[in-house]
């Protein structure tokens, strides 16, 4: 049989992948609270989509919910790294539920141009998926003024009472070029739609499409490592395949990769959503040399180093031991 290097084989892993500087935090502060403060920690929603995280911090002892009302009077509960709306902060209050907000930094940003722009009463379109928990949080900011545009073919339908003062902002895991189009559209609808004061798209989820797209051209495989309700490792996928790629797959670890898809196959590219840590992402890439295939080369698109200090008000319950 040929070896691995004489058959023209080869796996190419990107990076950046993985672990972003707002789940990293989600994911300390919740650990930090269960050393602290011993478990149960209550979290409202999955503290970050990923199903081996969430798994791994319940047997640690994290109690997820989906609503406040399933967590008991006075106790602790972490707000998860998408975001809550100022009402889920004011049932938190109302049940006397002590909080550590673990959302990220750059999902708080864009609550705070949604704040602004409704200030200046601006219709705000804000480009994002139904029912994804980052849109409930921002649109709960000032639900009157948001409406929610989920695809270019969208703006067709829209019917707007001031079409002159309208603004946009986006969900922080969309497609780049998707929400360009999106924009694109709105603007020749609304000639005078003002853009937010910087991208919301983050820096995590460009630079993640970036470097699948740059292996995926030279790909007849993308295998993208991420759980199914993670948008932004479902939005790999679709940039992979838009890039090029023969084919592409989500898997949440090696478990799930279809032997089949390894047909014929030379040259496969690796990566995985914000929210995966990278043992999930050996586990793929430990599989393919069993099935043969050379250990992977990884093709580096840029370097990150944003780091976000842990939540405020965990800091201060650290220092003073309360
Ligand atoms: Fe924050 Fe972006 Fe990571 Fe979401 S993907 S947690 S917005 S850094």
């Amino acid at each position: 049989p040929p070896t691995p290097e004489s058959s023209g084989r080869r796996v190419v892993v990107a990076a950046p992948r993985g672990y972003c500087a707002g789940v990293d935090r989600a994911v300390i502060t919740v650990e930090k609270a269960l050393d602290h403060y011993g478990p149960p920690v209550y979290v409202r929603k999955q503290i970050v989509h990923n199903k081996h995280v969430v798994e791994t911090l319940s047997e640690r002892g994290a109690i997820f919910v989906e609503e406040l009302d399933e967590v008991p009077e006075g106790a602790l509960v972490v707000f998860s790294a998408h975001g809550v709306s100022p009402a889920v902060h004011a049932q938190a209050e109302q049940r006397g539920l002590q909080t550590i907000d673990a959302t990220c930094p750059l999902v708080t940003k864009v609550h705070n141009e949604a704040k602004r722009f409704a200030r200046e009463d601006k219709q705000i379109l804000l480009i994002g998926h139904a029912g994804h928990e980052e849109v409930e949080g921002t649109s709960g900011e000032a639900p009157e003024h948001i409406t929610l545009v989920q695809s270019p073919e969208d703006v067709d339908d829209l019917e707007l009472e001031n079409p002159d003062n309208v603004a946009w902002l986006s969900q922080t895991t969309l497609s780049v070029d998707e929400t360009m189009q999106t924009v694109h559209r709105l603007r020749e609808k609304f000639p005078l739609l003002q853009d937010p004061p910087s991208d919301d798209i983050c820096y995590a989820t460009s630079n993640r499409q970036a470097a699948v797209k740059q292996i995926a051209a030279h790909s007849d495989l993308v295998i993208v490592v991420g759980s199914a309700n993670s948008s932004n490792s479902v939005r790999l996928v679709e940039v992979a395949l838009e890039a090029g790629a023969k084919a592409a797959h989500r898997v949440d670890n090696a478990g799930e990769v279809d032997e089949a898809w390894l047909n014929g196959v030379e040259s496969v590219g690796v990566t995985s959503g914000a929210s995966v840590p990278d043992d999930l992402v050996q586990g793929v890439l430990d599989l393919l040399v069993d099935r043969g295939f050379p250990a992977a080369t990884e093709e580096r698109l840029t370097e990150e180093n944003l780091v976000f200090a842990l939540p405020p008000e965990l800091r201060k319950r650290l220092r003073t031991g309360a």
